[in-house]
């Protein structure tokens, strides 16, 4: 393995608290060559989840965040000009067929649809990259595995993956794990004890429940470790909880009581 490569190796185990039966499926999905919909609010464990997959396969992973100013050539390469004349550079998802690892475009619906589309000759049998710029058609390597995050709570019509695009990958649901796996991911994650993520997960429960009826999005396991994190250095609960959990998500006034409200039921 080249050392450019080797940079992208996960190089410890992850903590991933197996929430079903993810990982054999997302073994099975690697195996077959399947590429994989990882579908989900944001904060739920999707890209841990896909770190831990990398490091159990032990392979290289190329992760991109996507936005709306990407354009193709940010994720398949482009020319550059250098002092010997142009030189042709290798974007990230040309890298990860080309090398074989596994990549992992992070809320690849934020990206325009014309370059959404150019992961589609990859994601069938076919298996291959056009490199129109360069004049090359890249095979796939053998181990080039490709993973999309999508959240389908963000979607609007006028932002969603066409069904086109969808209907080349498997898919698997993530969603806020059960209240004890959360606990336990909290307790582990934040550094606090059982009970005081106890309380924090029944204060997101309480609060996800006003999803649609004032909140765009619950409030997220990542939000309760970062509400954990404080209190294990000492910030006490309501504080750590207004900070982390409640002014991150909302401005409204009415909102805010409401999820004040539920944080005093537990602190
Ligand atoms: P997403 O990619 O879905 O936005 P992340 O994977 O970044 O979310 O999850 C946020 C944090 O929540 C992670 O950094 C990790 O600490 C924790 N987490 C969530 N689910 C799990 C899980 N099943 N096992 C271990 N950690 C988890």
């Amino acid at each position: 393995m080249t050392d450019d490569l080797q940079q992208y190796l996960v190089p410890q185990e992850p903590y991933y608290r197996a929430v079903d039966d993810e990982v054999s499926l997302f073994e099975a999905a690697y195996a077959a060559k399947m590429p994989v919909m990882l579908k989900g609010p944001t904060g739920c464990g999707k890209t841990r989840f896909v770190e831990y997959m990398a490091w159990k396969l032990g392979k290289p992973l190329v992760t991109v965040a996507c936005n709306e100013d990407m354009t193709a050539s940010d994720l398949v390469g482009r020319y550059l000009l250098d002092a010997d004349g142009t030189r042709w550079q290798d974007g990230p998802l040309t890298f990860a067929a080309r090398h074989g690892a596994i990549c992992y475009l992070d809320e690849i619906v934020e990206a325009r649809q014309d370059t959404t589309v150019v992961i589609h000759p990859l994601t069938d049998n076919r298996r291959v990259l056009p490199l129109e710029k360069k004049g090359e058609l890249l095979r796939a390597h053998e181990d080039f595995h490709l993973v999309i995050s999508y959240n389908p709570g963000y979607q609007s019509l006028m932002k969603d993956l066409k069904q086109s695009t969808k209907q080349r990958f498997g898919a698997l649901d993530f969603s806020y794990p059960k209240h004890g796996v959360e606990v336990e991911i909290v307790a582990h994650e934040a550094g606090v004890d059982s009970a005081a993520a106890d309380k924090l997960v029944s204060i997101a429960e309480r609060a996800r429940n006003l999803k649609g009826h004032g909140l765009d999005e619950g409030i997220s396991t990542r939000m309760l470790i970062h509400a954990g994190s404080l209190m294990a250095r000492g910030i006490a609960a309501p504080a750590a909880c207004e900070m982390a959990l409640v002014s991150p998500i909302t401005d409204d006034p009415d909102m805010r009581d409401a999820l004040d409200a539920a944080v005093g039921t537990y602190f």
